[in-house]
Formats: structure tokens, C-alpha cells, sequence
């Protein structure tokens, strides 16, 4: 596609035989919006909270965040916007966090991890911020409804890097009781959709458990390639592992929405691989409801989206989850190289 600018189709999209595919934007920083919308993106599908702890000498208040919460809510008044709980440690470096020195940082406390125990003073003030930037929007109640009449839209709200179930149980409590402070101070509040990011293979294997207890899950590729294959997303000289097109990392995709299949939970991808639209007829066909990724590749997925057709893309999805490399892979995909 190299070269092709595909036109900007503003309004959701769905494939040749009538599946609804919401494609959404990743938004790394406020600057981010309005390109979005510009490029046609469903709303949010990755709401990237570690810039608003970027390059400062300590962490947003509670207000800070809510409003930066509210902007990306009244920037997309009909859309869904997925903000994650703040996702540091791994790669991920705040200064004045003081995050623990690790021999492996990748294996060690990262994401929902670090808010559960060292940072649950963060991730209270957080959920505060969400909870009360939820009311703006539309409540939450997890339809697809893009024709209310309000000026906000809804919130989503998802947790990074988990691996047990009991994360979720964990944070789903902490949502509740944060909720109940709320309710006691009379402030307005609401609940909004939660999910978790599918990122490890624990996570994947889980995703039937997970999607019980949550609204939706998000497939995180960029760090789900690197633990499944075993590749450090940062090291060129395993980039070759660090590859979603490996039949292992498909497996693990499949696992995840054959898991949530059962529940009433949607399941999104918003790792780089979302955004190829050479991906686009295998990501349908793996059962993805939504995709996310850089707002400059929005137009052209959308435009791939709508030729699909759902159920060849899954006979290809099979073709390729029978695959044994990801020579094959790409061969049944007629990808060069
Ligand atoms: C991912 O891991 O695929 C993801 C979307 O999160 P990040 O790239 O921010 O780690
Ligand atoms: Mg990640």
C-alpha cells in the first residue's frame, strides 16, 4: 500500500457482509486528538496515560487528569474513548516515581503491578479523576449506540500488563470502594466500561476468566509478540522473533477472543499490528471487534475494513492459525519476503 492515500471515511465502518468493526485511535498526548478526528478515527481505542507524567517534577493532581480526561471525552462526543490506567516500569521510566531498580525490568513490576502495590496512591487519585470524568460522558453501559445527544462521549477505562485474575479482582474492588468515596462526598460520578490489555500469554490463556469479570479486553501486540516469542521489543537483534506474524502470537490472539467469545465482552487489538491494513481481512477473521492504532492509518484500514468480507476472512484466519512458521503465515496472507 506504500504511497496509496486512502480517503478519509468519516463514519463507522463495517465489512462487505455487514460486521461492524469500530476503528479507533491511539492518543499519546493531547496533541493527538484532533488529527484523529481529522483522520476519521471511531473515537479512542488507546488513551496512553504516562504523557501527562512526562517530563515534570511530579505526578497530575486529580484535576489535571480529569480534565484532560474531559477533553478527550468532548473531542469525541459520539465515540468511545478507552483511557489505560497508567502503564510504567518495563521501558517505561518516570524519574520521580522512584520505580524499583530490577535486573529485568520487563519481567519485573510494570503496569497494573506497580498501581496495585507501590503506586495504589496513584492509582486511587486516578480512578478518582476517571470516575468522575465517566459522568461527562454517556454512562458507560457499553452499547454502541453513537447517537446520543450529549457533549461527551463514553469512557472506557482499561488496566496494562496483566497476568492474574486477581489483578482484576483487585482493581475492580478498588473501583468500587473509590466509587463509594465518591457517592459519600456527593460528588458526581459513574462506572464506566472496564477492561484489561491483553499484552501477556498468562493473560491470553485467561482471557475466557478475564472477559467474565470485565466489559472488554484489548489486545496489546507490541508486548504480547515480545512474551510469547521471548523478544525484547527494544532489541534489533531479535526483532525477527519480535514478529505478531509468528503462528504462536496468532494462537495467542485466537485464544483471546475464542475466550471472551462465551461473555458478552468486546475484544479490541491496539498494538502496532492493529493499524496494517495488510492485517486488516486476518484481524476481522480472528474475531476482533475493534482496532486501534496511529490515527494516520485509520483511513486507510477503514477503506480495507468495508471490502472485507467476514466469513472468508475467517476461513484465512484458520489457514493461518494452522500454520506452522511464519514463512507460511505469510504466504497464506500473499505477503512478500
Ligand atoms: C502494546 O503493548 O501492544 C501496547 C499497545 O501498549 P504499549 O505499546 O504502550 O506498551
Ligand atoms: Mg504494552
Amino acid at each position: 500500500l506504500a504511497g496509496e492515500e486512502a480517503s478519509v471515511v468519516p463514519e463507522p465502518v463495517s465489512t462487505a457482509d455487514g460486521r461492524p468493526i469500530e476503528v479507533a485511535a491511539n492518543v499519546g498526548s493531547a496533541a493527538e486528538l484532533p488529527p484523529a478526528i481529522d483522520r476519521g478515527a471511531d473515537g479512542v481505542g488507546l488513551f496512553r496515560t504516562e504523557f501527562l507524567f512526562l517530563d515534570r517534577e511530579s505526578p497530575p493532581d486529580e484535576t489535571e487528569q480529569y480534565e484532560a480526561v474531559v477533553a478527550a471525552l468532548e473531542a469525541f462526543p459520539k465515540d468511545r474513548i478507552v483511557v489505560r490506567t497508567l502503564d510504567v516500569g518495563g521501558d517505561k521510566r518516570v524519574p520521580y516515581l522512584d520505580l524499583p531498580e530490577e535486573p529485568n525490568p520487563f519481567l519485573g513490576r510494570r503496569g497494573i503491578r506497580l498501581s496495585l502495590e507501590e503506586h495504589a496512591d496513584l492509582f486511587e487519585t486516578q480512578l478518582r479523576a476517571l470516575l468522575r470524568a465517566a459522568a461527562r460522558g454517556g454512562g458507560g453501559d457499553g452499547d454502541r449506540d453513537r447517537g446520543g445527544d450529549g457533549d461527551a462521549g463514553d469512557l472506557a477505562v482499561m488496566f496494562p500488563m496483566v497476568s492474574r485474575v486477581e489483578e482484576v479482582d483487585a482493581a475492580l474492588d478498588r473501583v468500587e470502594s473509590v466509587a463509594a468515596d465518591l457517592a459519600d462526598e456527593g460528588a458526581a460520578y459513574a462506572v464506566p466500561e472496564l477492561g484489561a490489555m491483553i499484552e501477556t500469554p498468562a493473560a491470553s490463556y485467561m482471557a475466557d476468566a478475564l472477559a467474565g469479570r470485565l466489559d472488554f479486553l484489548s489486545v496489546g501486540t507490541n508486548d504480547l509478540a515480545g512474551y510469547v516469542m521471548a523478544a525484547d521489543r527494544e532489541n534489533d537483534g531479535v526483532a525477527d522473533y519480535h514478529d505478531p506474524l509468528h503462528p504462536a502470537v496468532l494462537r495467542a490472539i485466537d485464544r483471546t477472543t475464542r475466550g471472551a467469545e462465551e461473555t458478552d465482552a468486546w475484544v479490541g487489538m491496539c498494538g502496532e499490528m492493529a493499524g496494517d491494513p495488510a492485517l486488516t481481512e486476518l484481524l476481522v477473521g480472528l474475531g476482533l471487534d475493534e482496532l486501534s492504532m496511529s490515527a494516520v492509518t485509520v483511513p486507510a484500514v477503514k477503506t480495507r475494513v468495508r471490502e472485507v468480507d467476514a466469513a472468508a476472512a475467517r476461513d484465512l484466519a484458520e489457514a493461518a492459525l494452522a500454520c506452522e512458521t511464519r514463512a507460511e503465515v505469510r504466504d497464506v496472507l500473499s505477503l512478500d519476503g
